[in-house]
């Protein structure tokens, strides 16, 4: 029987075989760190495949191969970081443009565009991105792109990413989704009427805590030719053994993310029912304002969990009295970690529209067993 294409192949599949054929010179299953600058060229102006590596590598492109099959995109494009790929995709804007935040992006984002590019005259607004007729009225006429999260950062808000795509398109705005706390595996925005995806591969996509890399993935030719312009123009690309340490978290992405989500929905739901927890913030629980959006866009509700407690202080000693869970900024790897975001991840928005609750922890949910780990916050919560 003959292979079926491979566009056809089931998203387990893909992770293991797109763009990932056996080396050819000794059959190598992995994809081989190709850690070089330069290629030898046969003659003078005809390289072979690659000139430079800052243009292309072997290792990088498997990686962007495989990626962009997965979200189901035309091109995926590897950088540096998660900013590096968001500070990339800004720079195809104009000075006078504008860009449409939700009122708790990440932090990173926020600063970059409020206290980096707003000097060189690119524009942003915040906006409530939960309700559509708030989105309709921020977008201004110099507005070029609508940037969604969901689930946000740390609360967890559902933005339902057909309506806002829409929304933008109308206005005449491309549709950007940061889709690093869902993944492909449970949420493809492409798929949902966006035009880019963003991702931090340093969380789930990389999934072991042990690189720092972004990308940016488009249905979109004429964008993705603009970006893979700008990848070598500006230069924030990953190296080769980053791009292979991701291509390897690629393959068991599907099988992690099902184990996250599995661990995720038990802590809630042990949270939900804790006389010293004020409110849960997961997208599974039915009480969950934007539980229906999120079962409808999404395939499970994620490793993410945030929660209230009575006061500062006790988020703070809570935070400080896991051992399972690590006491440390980042999220989506194997082992779970416990964070206060006012004053970790979120210290650098005090004071902004994007502020969060002090008396808020966040959990990113990793893949111990689910019942050690409650028993960890049972004893931490005492
Ligand atoms: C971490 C993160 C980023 C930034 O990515 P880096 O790889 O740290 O540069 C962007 N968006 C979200 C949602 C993140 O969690």
């Amino acid at each position: 029987m003959a292979t079926p294409p491979r566009d056809a192949l089931r998203f387990e599949t893909r992770a293991i075989h797109v763009g990932q054929e056996p080396e050819e010179l000794y059959g190598a299953v992995n994809v081989p760190i190709y850690q070089t600058s330069t290629y030898a060229q046969p003659a003078v102006g005809r390289p072979k495949r690659y000139d430079y590596a800052r243009g292309g590598n072997p290792t990088r492109e498997a990686f962007q191969t495989a990626l962009a099959s997965l979200e189901g995109g035309v091109r995926a494009l590897a950088f540096g970081s998660g900013l590096a790929a968001e500070a990339t995709l800004l720079l195809t804007l104009s000075p006078g443009d504008r860009v449409l935040l939700p009122d708790d992006v990440y932090g990173g984002t926020y600063r970059l565009l409020a206290r980096v590019l707003a000097a060189w005259g690119l524009g942003h607004d915040v906006v409530d991105m939960t309700d559509p007729d708030a989105l309709r009225a921020a977008i201004r006429p110099e507005t070029r792109l609508v940037w969604i999260e969901t689930p946000t950062n740390p609360l967890l808000k559902i933005v339902d990413i057909g309506a806002c795509a829409e929304i933008a398109h109308a206005a005449g705005a491309r549709c950007v989704v940061d889709n690093t706390f869902a993944t492909p595996y449970l949420q493809r925005p492409l798929e949902l009427g966006a035009d880019v995806v963003v991702h931090s591969v340093t969380k789930y996509l990389g999934g072991h805590s042990d690189l720092v890399m972004g990308a940016l993935v488009t249905n979109d030719e004429e964008l993705a030719e603009r970006l893979a312009f700008l990848q070598n123009a500006v230069g924030a690309v990953p190296g080769p053994m980053d791009c292979y340490l991701a291509l390897r978290g690629l393959k068991t992405l599907a099988v992690r993310m099902r184990a996250h989500c599995e661990g995720a929905r038990a802590v809630a739901a042990f949270l939900a029912e804790h006389p010293r927890v004020v409110r849960v913030h997961y997208p599974g629980l039915p009480q969950h304002p934007g539980h229906a959006v999120a079962a409808r866009q999404m395939a499970d509700f994620g490793g993410m969990v945030s929660f209230e407690v009575g006061s500062e202080a006790e988020a703070v000693r809570i935070a400080e009295s896991t051992e399972l869970f690590f006491l440390a900024e980042s999220l989506g790897g194997v082992e779970s970690l416990i964070e206060v975001p006012a004053p970790m991840t979120h210290a650098s928005v005090a004071g902004s529209p994007l502020a969060v609750p002090p008396t808020l922890i966040r959990l990113s949910v990793g893949l111990e067993h689910p019942e050690d780990l409650i028993a960890d916050l049972a004893r931490a919560l005492g």
